[in-house]
This record gives structure tokens, C-alpha cells and sequence, in this order.
């Protein structure tokens, strides 16, 4: 299988424990749409510095800002990190980078949207003030690029 991300390495994208029973570790990349996986990377060349998702492999505690178990007690029910019922994929990401703010991120992706892969949702900056949750479930009728909800 060909790397699905250009940046970010599977480890990246989901916890420890679902790493850890893969021996082929590009199948990770499929535990997600496509179409997240782009945005993911279009939103590292849209800011031009390094973004986060999870650390752990690093050392550091984030490990769950990526692909959520089905019964992941981290977050909402039916959250988009969760495998989707219809597709089996997760579609969210929540990121943050140590250049810049996540208000500082946010506001990149709404002055280049015009190049967004797709379109996206984005959680408002009073729900998520230290991170940049995105995710693809978008809604058929989404007429806008971005559509901010609150959780
Ligand atoms: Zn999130």
C-alpha cells in the first residue's frame, strides 16, 4: 500500500493500543476517510510549520486526537473520530502546532478554504480553544466550504 499521508506517520493518528496490533502499520491509513487524510495534510502546507496530533510515540500524553475507539470513553458518543456506522472510518482530527495558536490555525484554513480538498466542519473556537478539531462528516446540503459547529 502506498503512504496515504504525506506528513504524518501512522503512530500520529491513533492511540498506542490500536498501533500496537498492526504489524503492517500503513494499513492505519485506512482506518479513515481519504478525504480527512487530505485535509490533514493540506492544512500542515497551508501554515507552513510543524502540526500535532498525537505525541505519545514521542513521549508525549496526546494519543487520542486521532481515530477513537468505538467504545473510546474520550469524547462524544458518536463522535467523527469513531469508526462511522456506514463506513467503518473515522473522519476527525483535532490538532494544534507550537508555532502558532489554534485561533491562528483556524483563521489560516478560513483565508485559503478555497483550496480545502473538500469541505469540512470545523468546532468553534469556544468549544475547542487550545486545538483545531476538523472532521469530513459533512452535512449533503453544507453549501459553505467550512461550517463551524459547537459541541
Ligand atoms: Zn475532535
Amino acid at each position: 500500500m502506498t503512504r496515504r499521508c504525506k506528513y504524518f506517520a501512522p503512530s500520529e493518528l491513533v492511540p498506542k493500543s490500536v498501533y500496537e496490533r498492526y504489524a503492517d502499520k500503513e494499513e492505519i491509513y485506512a482506518l479513515f476517510e481519504d478525504d480527512a487524510l487530505r485535509v490533514l495534510d493540506w492544512i500542515r502546507d497551508v501554515i507552513g510549520a510543524p502540526v500535532v496530533v498525537n505525541n505519545w510515540k514521542s513521549g508525549g500524553v496526546l494519543q487520542n486526537r486521532g481515530y477513537r475507539t468505538i467504545d473510546s470513553p474520550v469524547g462524544a458518543k458518536r463522535s467523527a473520530h469513531k469508526p462511522n456506522v456506514a463506513t467503518g472510518k473515522a473522519c476527525a482530527f483535532d490538532l494544534s502546532s507550537p508555532a502558532m495558536s489554534a485561533a491562528q490555525i483556524r483563521a489560516a484554513i478560513e483565508a485559503n478554504k478555497t483550496s480545502l480538498p473538500c469541505k469540512i466542519r470545523l468546532e468553534d473556537g469556544r468549544d475547542a480553544p487550545t486545538w483545531v478539531h476538523f472532521d469530513t462528516r459533512t452535512a449533503p446540503l453544507q453549501k459553505d466550504m467550512i461550517y463551524v459547529f459547537r459541541a
